[in-house]
């Protein structure tokens, strides 16, 4: 039981690192030029504290993710299968949605929510 308590907290952990990151980068969105259609430089949302890969998207791109509390953009290769599944591969990126049974975090703490 000790075990499945550490893997708890260790999912624990990663859901709001994962928060914390999307709350990063919504403030890279709102802070970026909305004109422009350069792809914006946004932080990997893998949950891993030290990760610091950032991913260019473009602005409908991260609407995009955006539109789901569960869903989060990560470097292809950085999710987590126990926590969540990818929806979506690209060669710069790869969307992945939380599972619901993990999910409570991700829309407590919905920017938008
Ligand atoms: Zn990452």
């Amino acid at each position: 039981v000790a075990g499945e308590e550490h893997a708890e907290r260790r999912k624990e952990r990663l859901a709001r690192n994962e928060s914390l990151f999307r709350e990063v980068n919504e403030r890279i969105g709102q802070i970026s030029d909305h004109g422009s259609f350069e792809p914006i430089e946004f932080l990997c949302e893998c949950g891993e504290a030290s990760c610091t890969e950032t991913i260019p998207l473009s602005r409908s791109e991260y609407e995009q993710v955006r539109s789901d509390p569960l869903l989060f953009v990560i470097k292809p290769g950085h999710g987590t299968a126990d926590v969540e599944a990818v929806v979506e591969e690209e060669a710069r990126y790869e969307i992945v949605r939380k599972h619901e049974a993990e999910g409570r975090i991700a829309r407590e703490t919905d920017p938008r929510g």
